[in-house]
């Protein structure tokens, strides 16, 4: 079976890499370079339990999608040498007040009853487990299973398992610039030059997903929410856990390299990194963390994290027979990456024979 996969980010490369472990033949198309996208722009947060917010539903998928990690970390860096930076490092989301620290009972209470590793710190208790923590947190919510991955690294090692078989292939610089219909079926896609035919063709670009000539109405659009990161360099490491906290976070990598976000705004495609977004990252980081006011600042950058109206990702077959979608993950794409490339490869694999 050949699939054709719109879109080289997180969705498509991790698509592409389940199909072929299945014995399809896959061809990503991605217009400029795989990955460059929101994919590597993301602060790589697994964050199951920190973006739970007592939301029943998403549950059993979010700590289904983190399960999936470990496991899928080891084995990409075994196959490719590329170590992606998992770290199970724990998470911790602070409260400045009685209110916040109210919700923060509130949401560990729940995920204890759900069964979760979940514990309700006073803000001293929060300082022995990270001693660079402001002497204004009041409490804290402490989950020691969430973790995080370094998205860059795991896009390199996307790339270097599918560049290993001989049944992908990952085209560069190719838009895709409509959907190839045949009666009502999606049969492939035109390129900007030439076309490509496929038995299944799946949709996996981003925030741009709703823009694809072709892809059936009733599809909920799909729209970027642009995030701004700043980061940091600080010697030495002084945080080890994630950091939730004054409307931002902090997301440590071990070796001193800190990375803050983020922004949620809606600009469009603006690709902008502004005034107002790096001050309020940065007075949020600092609050958590005032020591980091030393840190030196060695890069900024945005993106858009594609937002599905209805606010749920959309994975699996399509309205229009042909086409699959693996696409709207918005804040919570390199999370998720692992079960929807799975469910979608599994989607596909069993609504046509593979052929090899
Ligand atoms: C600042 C920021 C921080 C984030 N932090 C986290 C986090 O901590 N944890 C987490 O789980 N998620 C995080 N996310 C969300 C996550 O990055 C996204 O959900 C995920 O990367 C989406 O992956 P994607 O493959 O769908 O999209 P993208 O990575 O955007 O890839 C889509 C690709 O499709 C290509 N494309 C578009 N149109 C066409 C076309 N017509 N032809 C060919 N190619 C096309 C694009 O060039 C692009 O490369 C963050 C996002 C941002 C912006």
């Amino acid at each position: 079976m050949k699939v054709a996969i719109i879109g080289g980010g997180i969705m498509g490369c991790a698509t592409a890499l389940a199909l072929v472990e299945r014995g399809c033949e896959v061809v990503v198309l991605e217009r400029a370079v795989p990955g460059a996208e929101a994919s590597s722009a993301a602060a790589g947060i697994l964050g199951a339990q920190l973006e739970l917010h007592g939301r029943g539903e998403d549950v059993e998928l979010y700590l289904r999608a983190r399960t999936a990690w470990a496991p899928w970390a080891r084995s990409l860096g075994e196959a490719t040498g590329i170590d992606v930076g998992y770290r199970a490092c724990g998470a911790l989301r602070l409260a400045f007040n009685a209110e916040q620290h109210a919700q923060l009972d509130r949401d560990v209470s729940w995920q204890r009853e759900h069964g979760l590793h979940a514990e309700s710190v006073d803000g001293h208790r929060a300082r022995q487990v990270e001693p660079a923590l402001s002497g204004d947190v009041v409490a804290a919510a402490y989950f020691p299973d969430d973790a995080q991955v370094d998205p860059p690294s795991l896009l390199r090692a996307l790339m270097a398992a599918l560049a290993r078989d001989p049944r992908a292939e990952v085209r560069g610089g190719t838009t895709v610039e409509r959907l190839l219909l045949d009666r009502d079926r999606c049969v492939g896609v035109k390129l900007d030059e030439g076309e490509v035919r496929a038995d299944a063709t799946v949709l996996a670009a981003g925030s741009w997903s709703s823009l694809v000539p072709g892809v059936p109405p009733s599809m909920p659009a799909v729209r970027p929410v642009r995030g701004q990161i700043v980061q940091l360099d600080e010697r030495p490491p002084s945080v080890r856990a994630i950091v939730f906290g004054a409307g931002g976070y902090l997301v440590p990598r071990g070796d001193g390299r800190v990375l803050c976000g983020s922004t949620m705004e809606h600009a469009g495609f603006r690709r902008e990194v502004t005034a107002s977004g790096v001050h309020a990252i940065l007075g949020s980081a600092l609050a958590c963390v005032p020591g980091l006011g030393g840190a030196q600042v060695v890069a900024t950058w945005s993106n858009f994290r594609p937002h599905a109206h209805g606010d749920r990702p959309l994975v699996g077959a399509s309205a229009l027979p042909g086409l699959f979608l693996a696409t709207g993950h918005h804040r919570n794409g390199i999370l998720l990456s692992k079960v929807t490339s799975d469910e979608v490869a599994a989607a596909i694999t069993g609504s046509l024979p593979v052929t090899g």
